[in-house]
């Protein structure tokens, strides 16, 4: 699909390989004439845009602070308003937990049109990497896309947390995980529940650490990670090669 000048797409950067972009990512960053991309996407993903394109990191990476979302937002008003096309570039899928929608709206508000194209989410690259898939026939009848945090930080109460027919695919939820099980246990969920946590899923560094549910924040404790983790629990996981050769106790982390 062409891009008019003084419009704004939305890309999915996917998980962080260029491999994993969809060819309409691909094409929209070749033709970009403003790239705004967050700390998650990779830089062989950046490198696909033009040498004059305008390039702008809006996330925190390396000690550098994030933008305020309100910064993020008047950037790519004034960029569009320039008459320039746009990218703004969100690791995995801009619908996940990517604010897609509060920019949408921001930039419709102002005039500006926008398209966003779809991207592959962290918990899809983290089945299709490590061997499971996210539903089952007659065991994983349903897949919530979860957050650990809210807006202030606070653990959330979840209310769907005693589903065990449900996997749930946990994201931002890395440095408060051990809360965060011990939520989803006293909310009714098994702490033997199957969990596959993978840090930065999809690509070729990506670690999984099996688990069950009532040892995750050891587990994740004991593995240092220092990537973006994606934990997908529910019994689906438990179809992993690297869960099924995990010791019987599965107390301890493994890559
Ligand atoms: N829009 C993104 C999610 C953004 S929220 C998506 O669809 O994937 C940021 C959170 O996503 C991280 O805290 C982590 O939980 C998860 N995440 C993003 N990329 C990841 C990756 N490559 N591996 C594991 N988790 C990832």
């Amino acid at each position: 699909m062409p891009h008019d000048p003084g419009t704004v797409k939305l890309v999915g950067a996917g998980p962080g390989a260029a491999d994993l972009l969809t060819l309409r990512a691909a094409r929209a960053i070749e033709s970009a004439q403003a790239l705004l991309y967050d700390a998650l996407v990779c830089d062989e993903v950046v490198a696909l845009a033009p040498a004059a394109c305008l390039k702008i990191q809006t996330g925190k990476r390396a000690g550098r602070t994030s933008m305020k979302q309100e910064t993020i937002n008047r950037l790519m008003l004034r960029l569009a308003r320039r008459g320039l096309r746009v990218v703004r570039l969100k690791g995995g899928d801009p619908s996940v937990f990517g604010r897609v929608g509060e920019e949408q709206a921001f930039l419709n508000a102002h005039g500006i049109s926008t398209e966003v194209v779809p991207g592959v989410t962290a918990a899809s690259a983290a089945a299709a990497q490590f061997g499971f898939p996210l539903t089952y026939r007659g065991q994983a009848r349903r897949l919530v896309f979860a957050t650990a945090t809210t807006r202030d930080g606070a653990l959330a109460e979840t209310g769907w947390a005693a589903d065990r027919e449900a996997t749930l695919a946990l994201y931002m939820g890395r440095d408060q995980l051990s809360a965060l099980a011990a939520r989803l246990i006293a909310e009714g969920r098994s702490p033997h529940t199957p969990v596959m946590a993978v840090e930065n899923a999809g690509r070729a560094d990506a670690r999984a650490m099996p688990g069950r549910l009532g040892a995750l924040g050891q587990a994740l404790a004991a593995a240092g990670c220092e990537g973006p983790v994606v934990v997908v629990v529910g019994e689906a996981a438990a179809q992993a090669p690297a869960f099924l050769n995990a010791e019987p106790a599965l107390i301890e982390a493994r890559s």
